[in-house]
């Protein structure tokens, strides 16, 4: 069985102060929830804050190079320096407001791997590409490129993360079976390559999951957790999302 995994994305949000009593609330919250993983990825000044006990740390982007004269830029040895485990990478903001590439993406992946910490691959479509039919060609495009740059290894040791981009942030989260086909494709479509990982792969919904609507989406066979954006800021919000995981992993379901 694969343990469920919640990711809460802060995003460019909170201040110090701020950030400091969210990582002691979820802390204070997650107590007694020992079926689920959770983990925290606050924007980069706030990494050196460290993650509570028992929760764990993760980063929302890397660079794309290991070292060297790229300014502003963040090497994947630098996070793994501030206990990081997970990176999430190609997360759809960073591809439509940064231009990131599915290339660009995969090297990303690649760096993270090679630093021994996991990368967390967003993938999904746009509203666009979701009314023309092209759902499963994107997210297939998505994940080649990680194989194609990384080898049929590549999800040994990492997370998907399915994010519909039309549900990101907008209320509208995928209906729960929908969901579910889609991260059964996703899973086929790695297993494609690499049947073994795919058993064992984690992949997550993102796209607007509340304490509300994540039991049902948890329920579905495919999703083993979330990656939260909007309700990771709040504390009990979150919490009940990591409860819904908890929930399902108890059950053994
Ligand atoms: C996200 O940005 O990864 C996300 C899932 O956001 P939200 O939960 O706010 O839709």
């Amino acid at each position: 069985m694969r343990r469920p995994l919640v990711m809460g994305n802060w995003k460019m949000n909170g201040r110090l102060e701020s950030a400091r009593a969210l990582l002691a609330a979820v802390a204070a919250g997650a107590k007694g929830l020992a079926s689920v993983e959770i983990v925290v990825c606050p924007p980069y000044p706030f990494l050196s804050l460290g993650a509570p006990q028992g929760i764990g740390l993760g980063a929302q982007n890397v660079a794309a190079q290991a070292e060297g004269a790229y300014t502003g830029e963040v090497s994947a040895a630098m996070l793994k320096d501030m206990a990081c485990q997970f990176v999430i990478v190609g997360h759809s903001e960073r591809r439509t407001l940064f231009g990131e590439t599915n290339t660009a993406v995969a090297e990303k992946f690649a760096q993270v791997q090679a630093q021994g910490m996991i990368p967390v691959l967003c993938v999904g479509e746009t509203a666009d590409e979701r009314d023309r039919g092209l759902t499963e060609k994107v997210i297939e495009e998505q994940i080649k490129a990680v194989v194609t740059a990384v080898g049929p290894a590549a999800f040994n040791r990492a997370v998907i993360a399915y994010e519909p981009v039309w549900a990101i942030g907008t209320g509208r989260a995928a209906a729960p079976a929908d969901a579910q086909a889609v991260h059964h494709f996703i899973r086929s479509t790695v297993a494609r390559t690499a049947a073994g990982a795919a058993a064992s792969l984690r992949i997550l919904y993102g796209g607007s999951v509340k304490a509300q609507n994540a039991p049902e989406l948890f329920a579905q066979a495919d999703i083993d957790g979330g990656l939260i954006g909007g309700a990771a800021l709040n504390a009990q919000e979150f919490i009940g999302i990591c409860r819904a995981a908890d929930t399902k992993a108890s059950k053994g379901s």
